[in-house]
Parts: C-alpha cells; sequence; structure tokens
C-alpha cells in the first residue's frame, strides 16, 4: 500500500495550515479518525482537510485532481461502509461537515450547504413555520441521505428526500461550479436524485418546503413472541398507508423487543384507526416515547439519541409485502441469532414504501432509482459489536446470511424486487444496478458529460460507484 505523501500532502498544509489534520497533530487526529458512527470505518486516513466554503473545497479538490491522490468526500460519517467517508494511509478526508450555509430563496425553496444535518435543517426551518422532507435521526447528514434516496418518517407524504431536492449546487471534477435543476442541467439534476456520488460533490441543495408539518407519533415495545401477531399488524398498517399518505411505520426485530414506530402527518385527537391492529396487541412490553404531538425536529431528536461507540455492518433488500414473507424471515433471523457471538447484535427493520410514494416522487419530476409502483419492504439488517470482543468476520457474515436468505425466500414466493436502496447497502451490493438497465445507462451518460475525466470514478475511495460492477 503507497500512502499519500509528497506534492499533494505539502500542498495541502501550505494551503490549509490549520485546517489540515495529519498525524503529525495527534489528538486533533484521533478525533477526525473517530468521526464515524461504525469504528470499522475508524480507519486512519493520510489526512484529513476541513473545509468551510466552496472556495476552499475547489480549491483542495484541485490539489488531490492534479497530484493524482485518492480521496473521500465526509458529512457526519454516518454510513457505515470503510473507505466511503473514511479513507486509508492512501487517501485523503474531504470533511465537508462546515459548509453550513442556511437561507431562503424564491417561493420558500430553502437552501442549505450540503454540511447541515437533518436536526440543524428542521431547527432553522421550524423557527420560519416550515419543514422539509429528510431523515428521521437529526444527527443524519443532508449529503449521503438525498444522493441516496431517503426514507423520511412518512415517506408517502411527499416522497423521498431526494424527491424534494429542487436544486442541486455541485462542484465538478473540472473546478466549475453547476445548478442542476429541472430547467439547468437537468439530465445531472434526474441523476443525482439518488445516483450518490458519482457526478460531483454537492455544495448546497435547495429543498421543497411546506408548511410546517404536524407529526404525532410513539414507539411502542412489543415481545418478540408475538411475532406472528407482530407481522400481521405491520402488513396491516402497509396496507392503510396505501391509502393515507399521512401514515408512517418502522417494525424493528431486536434482541428482546419489537421496537415499533407509530407515525402520523397531523395531531388528530385520537390514534389514527389504522394503528388499531398494534394497540391490540397483548404483547406491548413497553411505550417509552408515548403518544407526542410533535413534528419532525422533536422526533428526530427523540430518535437520534447518542449511540454507543460500536462497530457495524450492514445490508438491504426489497420485497413485496407478505405476511408469510415476513415470517420465514422473523425465522431465518431466530436461526442466525443462534450463531453469533453473545456481544454481537444482529436486529433488523422493516421499512414501509409504496404506490404513494413513488406517485410522489413522479409528481416531483422522477428520479433515477427506478422503484416499482407497488407496496414495499426496504429491509435493512445490521449488526453491531464491540470493537474488541467479538470477531468482525462473524458479524459481517450475519447481515451477508441474512440478505442470502431474504433473496432467497422472496424469489421463491416471487415477493423480490430489484431495488437497493442505497442507504441501507453494504459496499458489495449492486445498488444502482438495481435502478434498471436504462437508469445505468443515464447514469453513464451523465457521469461521462460532466466528469469527462473520471475523476470521481478513478480518485474517490470508495461509494457506490459506476466504476464498481453495476
Ligand atoms: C443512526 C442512523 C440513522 C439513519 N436514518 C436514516 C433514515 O431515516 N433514512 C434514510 O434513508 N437513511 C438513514 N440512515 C442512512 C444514512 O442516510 C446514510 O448512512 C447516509 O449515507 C449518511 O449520509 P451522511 O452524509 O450523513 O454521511 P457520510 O458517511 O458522511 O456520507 C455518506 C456518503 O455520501 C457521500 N457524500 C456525502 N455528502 C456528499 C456530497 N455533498 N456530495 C457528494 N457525496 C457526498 C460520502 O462520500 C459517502 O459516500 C441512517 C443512518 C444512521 C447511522
Amino acid at each position: 500500500m503507497t500512502t499519500c505523501t509528497g506534492a499533494a500532502f505539502e500542498q495541502l498544509k501550505t494551503a490549509f495550515p490549520s485546517k489540515f489534520v495529519t498525524s503529525d497533530a495527534e489528538s486533533e487526529y484521533n478525533v477526525a479518525v473517530a468521526v464515524p458512527w461504525s469504528q470499522t470505518c475508524w480507519t486512519p486516513a493520510a489526512g484529513y482537510v476541513y473545509l468551510s466554503n466552496v472556495q476552499e473545497l475547489t480549491k483542495a479538490l484541485a490539489i488531490v485532481k492534479k497530484a493524482g491522490v485518492k480521496f473521500s468526500i465526509r458529512t457526519t460519517g454516518h454510513n457505515p461502509n470503510p473507505g466511503f467517508s473514511s479513507a486509508d494511509a492512501t487517501a485523503i478526508v474531504l470533511d465537508i461537515r462546515n459548509l453550513q450555509s442556511k437561507d431562503l430563496g424564491p417561493d420558500n425553496t430553502a437552501r442549505f450547504g450540503s454540511g447541515n444535518t437533518w436536526g440543524e435543517v428542521y431547527a432553522w426551518l421550524e423557527e420560519r413555520k416550515l419543514s422539509a422532507i429528510g431523515g428521521r435521526d437529526q444527527q443524519v447528514g443532508l449529503g449521503g441521505f438525498l444522493l441516496g434516496g431517503g426514507m423520511g418518517a412518512l415517506p408517502h407524504l411527499f416522497g423521498l428526500g431526494a424527491d424534494g431536492v429542487k436544486n442541486f449546487e455541485v462542484l465538478l471534477a473540472d473546478g466549475t461550479l453547476v445548478n442542476a435543476n429541472i430547467n439547468e442541467n437537468s439530465d445531472l439534476y434526474s441523476v443525482l436524485k439518488g445516483g450518490g456520488s458519482n457526478f460531483g460533490i454537492v455544495t448546497r441543495f435547495d429543498l421543497e418546503t411546506h408548511p410546517l408539518i404536524a407529526v404525532q407519533y410513539m414507539i411502542n415495545l412489543y415481545n418478540p413472541e408475538d411475532h406472528v401477531e407482530i407481522n400481521k399488524a405491520t402488513v396491516a398498517v402497509q396496507e392503510a398507508m396505501e391509502n393515507d399518505p399521512r401514515i408512517g411505520l418502522f417494525t424493528n426485530f431486536n434482541n428482546g423487543f419489537v421496537a415499533v414506530g407509530l407515525l402520523y402527518g397531523d395531531h388528530p385527537s385520537e390514534s389514527p384507526a389504522a394503528f388499531k391492529p398494534f394497540h391490540d396487541l397483548k404483547s406491548l412490553i413497553a411505550s417509552p416515547l408515548p403518544s407526542t404531538n410533535g413534528t419532525l425536529l422533536s422526533l428526530a431528536k427523540a430518535m437520534g439519541h447518542e449511540q454507543e461507540v460500536k462497530k457495524r455492518a450492514i445490508c438491504t433488500m426489497t420485497t413485496k409485502v407478505s405476511q408469510d414473507l415476513y415470517e420465514d424471515v422473523y425465522n431465518s433471523w431466530i436461526e442466525v441469532c443462534k450463531t453469533l457471538p453473545k456481544d454481537c447484535v444482529l436486529h433488523y427493520t422493516i421499512q414501509p414504501f409504496g404506490k404513494p410514494g413513488v406517485q410522489a416522487g413522479k409528481d416531483r419530476g422522477g428520479n433515477i432509482m427506478g422503484h416499482e409502483s407497488v407496496p414495499q419492504c426496504w429491509w435493512v439488517f445490521t449488526c453491531e459489536w464491540p470493537q474488541k470482543g467479538s470477531d468482525d468476520a462473524a458479524a459481517q457474515k450475519a447481515v451477508a446470511v441474512m440478505t442470502e436468505s431474504v433473496q432467497w425466500l422472496a424469489s421463491k414466493k416471487k415477493d423480490l424486487l430489484d431495488f437497493k436502496c442505497m442507504s441501507f447497502a453494504t459496499a458489495s451490493q449492486k445498488v444502482l444496478g438495481s435502478y434498471g438497465v436504462d437508469n445505468v445507462t443515464r447514469m453513464k451518460e451523465a457521469a461521462a458529460k460532466y466528469d469527462p475525466e473520471g475523476v470521481f470514478q478513478k480518485l474517490q475511495h470508495g461509494g457506490f460507484l459506476l466504476r464498481d460492477s453495476i
């Protein structure tokens, strides 16, 4: 492995004397290494450049490009795939968390620097009695979430996060800054809605806003032994979601409990009838978050609590909605859990998406992800384990086995869908290919047009990239 030294290293030191952190400054360096959510990404990079504005970012990109040095783009480091927003000794991390601008443009379009988190964005918007469609967790950043599609709390109300982007301000590999929207660079605009970091570095997201969205939410914990009824209730709520876009849901099967989020885009005086199947369950253990009349911000704060430092691996699959399949997946999960070391927790979440969400995306000009217009489940399997203790291979194998088994079970029942959500995928999954042949062609054409030298393919350290077999 060659380490990143030489001309680029010296030039970054000179250009950014107080913003280029290397192992020379041990304590700052250790802080920079330990930003990512998953300890699997705590891999020491050659250096970390903290960029505060577009001019600085342009300069840093020009230096790494000229020297042919590998780089990663990082906002919050929430993506748990090593090398995506982290790097090793061969590469530089371009940290854009300080791109913090916030302002309101014409038609209440809100313009946010890509270093903002959803907590920061929701808070700023709420002071103006506005909302935008973003993440369920306050600590997640705009960048990876919006470029990966972005599943919010109420995905049927106004579509996915990416659908709500009206304009991307993008730094291209040749150093030019362009806007991509329905009128300007519209080919770039549509591929950025789900196409990841293949085309440039997004420096600002201009988001559609709505009058402040009221959200009623509660999180209940149920006994997993009641899995048949819990799965039945999940399917019933998913069916109701097809007719009422204000409903949101997640069902998380975890170690000793099933956490269910019942979310509604209004403040009704009584819990919506659609949630009755859950309220009727006899297996309620606790309600850690009782019914609350709040907003996307208060929900994201409640969801975005400080998490233990752990190693993490994730994997995803998309299927149709089926009680039978959900049962089979539960049974597989029980078997896989038996193979795991004690300190390693494997949990999974059923994340519903359906026709109203697909339509909301089309109403906003469409995205590049090629969703089928059917009720569906975006599964995410997550394994968490301590840095010292369990071996990484056992944990990583567990998510892989789980995903393969869902793929097998669902294809047997003809319930398997192609789509894989970038936000929940492991590095080896063929995310871009899951969008369909035509969409891959559109992404390749856009990459060739906006990055003809292939800088983001050749020099970007990791990511769901067109360079990989898709
Ligand atoms: C606790 C937690 C909660 C989550 N909740 C949700 C949720 O509710 N819904 C959902 O859909 N997903 C959710 N996710 C997944 C999350 O959206 C992805 O992990 C996403 O990649 C994180 O983006 P980031 O910018 O915060 O992180 P980073 O790790 O910094 O970036 C992620 C990827 O995007 C690239 N990137 C970031 N910014 C830019 C940019 N401006 N231009 C070009 N490339 C860029 C990076 O290079 C990297 O490959 C959650 C993840 C965690 C850990």
